[in-house]
């Protein structure tokens, strides 16, 4: 990820979606809202919220991490994650 990213606003990223893929739950991935990050802790920038990232499952740092414009594809043929 371009380093000039990580200064980007929350804020300016309403809209948007954080995606991060877990390298030991076998590629699980969850999706987080930027409005939601922004409305638990204003002000953070895509930096802090990077380093504070852990996995719910197991703790360990996510592997990939992807910026997408909403979680919509998921909506379309793909089952609904289980658990
Ligand atoms: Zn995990």
């Amino acid at each position: 990820m371009p380093r000039f990213l990580l200064d980007v606003r929350c804020a300016d990223l309403i809209g948007w979606w954080l995606r991060v893929e877990c390298p030991a739950c076998g590629g699980r991935s969850v999706e987080l809202p930027f409005r939601l990050i922004e409305g638990r802790t204003p002000g953070l920038r895509l930096g802090d919220v990077l380093r504070g990232l852990r996995c719910r499952q197991c703790g360990v740092r996510p592997g990939r991490v992807e910026m997408v414009a909403n979680a919509a594809d998921r909506a379309h043929g793909r089952p609904a994650p289980g658990g």
